[in-house]
């Protein structure tokens, strides 16, 4: 089953359970917009390469199309526009006035220098045109960028559109750097609005997270962030890993010193805080909480059944398959579903955006308490709805009929043109 497969089988058990009117079913079940460009980019070596890039605009019935952009060499239309149909979904979950999109570039970013990362993003910048811009579609960082790479973008979309209001226009983008426009708190959004969610789970569950012992896969900026934000509540991480090896230590790891390691060494093999792993091992480790931040896909049928945790957040995008779900929800393993779990980040990508229109610089405190307020308004209606379909685990349909419900309504008040 490819991803878009996955995504569509997702939202359409919910749709099902509904019984969602079968246009706006038809609707749904394709992208608004799929743009693919290919682009020349000057190398270091004096040489052209070409390179292709994708924006998927799924949908845009509650707002503006939002979502992140990816640099990794797997990169293709399949997987975008699974991304962008989970950005729309998860939206509307969390009762942002956004739509869903996603794109990305087809590159691996570790082969290049930062001189060829800025011409590559300028001239992908420049190819999506006004494909992009504040009121139409907002990208952000995904896997393989970051906040250099959106004020990249920025600086050329800008320059290249012509813009009278050039200080509005920084809202073309969001997770920059906070000299540019960022907002506090985009850094770790995810993970925030990852820890948040569990802290509801907790508390229905009358489990102390600062007990907790958790594992975390993917390392990376949701991963480590997630990490750090748990051990500061007393957690204990017990084992990470990256795309190049994992660790564990049953006394707990250092989540700073793991993070000081990797970012010299790349390879988490040979942290001196930890013993390695391999990597399948990870999932075999009897914890509390299982935090993957990888990719999608990583929790299959041929791992589900070693898992041994309490509770799964998903922090990844798509991370699990349709047959790990129903692995675990025979084993009673609740998952906190991936379009609520890791909101987090196009929440406070919200916040940065609303803070550029307004040209207003919010305090950390707002940032958090806004966010909390609305990834936990949106935790409490998946529990409310489940409830009331009387779904047990399958949070994920649940979560699924939350946004559907808000998406109904738009296109019944609003009707098809003409
Ligand atoms: P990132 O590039 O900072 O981190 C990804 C990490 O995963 C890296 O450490 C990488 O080495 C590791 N990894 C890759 N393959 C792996 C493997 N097979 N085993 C173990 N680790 C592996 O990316 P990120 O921004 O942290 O995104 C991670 C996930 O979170 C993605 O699914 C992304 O779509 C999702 N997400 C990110 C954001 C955001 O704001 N950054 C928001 C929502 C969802």
């Amino acid at each position: 089953m490819s991803l878009y497969e996955i995504a569509q089988k997702q939202w359409k058990r919910a749709a099902e359970l509904m019984e969602l009117e079968p246009w706006i079913t038809t609707i749904l079940s394709e992208p608004k917009n799929e743009i693919r460009v290919n682009f020349p980019a000057l190398m270091d070596d004096g040489q052209y390469r070409l390179f292709r890039g994708y924006r998927v605009q799924h949908n845009n019935i509650l707002g503006p199309y939002k979502g992140g952009i990816r640099y990794h060499p797997s990169v293709d239309i399949d997987e975008v526009k699974a991304l962008a149909s989970w950005m729309t979904f998860k939206c509307a979950l969390v009762n942002l006035p956004l739509g869903g999109a996603k794109g990305g570039v087809e590159i691996n970013p570790k082969e290049h220098s930062d001189t060829e990362l800025m011409r590559v993003t300028r001239r992908f910048a420049h190819a999506l045109g006004e494909n992009i811009g504040p009121d139409y579609d907002i990208p952000a960082p995904d896997v393989g960028t970051n906040a250099q790479t959106m004020v990249w973008m920025m600086d050329t979309h800008i320059n290249s559109t012509a813009a009278h209001d050039r200080f509005a226009m920084r809202g073309v983008v969001t997770g920059k750097t906070l000299t540019t426009g960022g907002s506090l708190g985009r850094d770790k959004a995810t993970a925030q609005g990852a820890v948040f969610t569990l802290e509801s789970w907790a508390e229905r569950q009358k489990f102390d997270l600062s007990k907790a012992k958790f594992v975390v896969q993917g390392f990376g900026n949701a991963g480590s962030w997630a990490a750090k934000l748990l051990c500061a509540k007393g957690a204990t991480l017990l084992a990470a890993s990256n795309s190049r090896g994992s660790v564990y230590n049953d006394k707990g790891i250092d989540p700073d010193a793991l993070l000081a390691y990797i970012t010299e060494h790349k390879d988490p093999a040979g942290f001196p805080g930890a013993e390695s792993i391999p990597d399948k091992q990870l999932w075999q480790i009897k914890a509390d909480v299982l935090i993957p931040a990888a990719f999608e896909s990583q929790i299959d049928e041929h791992n589900a059944d070693d898992i041994d945790v309490k509770v799964i957040a998903e922090a990844a995008n798509g991370p699990t398959s349709p047959a790990a779900d129903e692995i675990l929800r025979e084993k009673g393993i609740r998952v906190i579903p991936d379009i609520l779990c890791n909101s987090g980040g196009v929440i406070v990508s919200y916040f940065e955006w609303v803070q550029n229109r307004k040209n207003e610089a919010w305090e950390l405190e707002e940032v958090d308490r806004k966010l909390r307020r609305l990834i936990t308004v949106a935790y409490d209606a998946t529990e409310e709805i489940g409830n009331r379909y009387n779904l047990g685990e399958d949070t994920r349909s649940a979560a699924y009929l939350v946004a559907l419900d808000r998406m109904r309504h738009a296109y019944l008040e609003r009707g098809i043109f003409p």
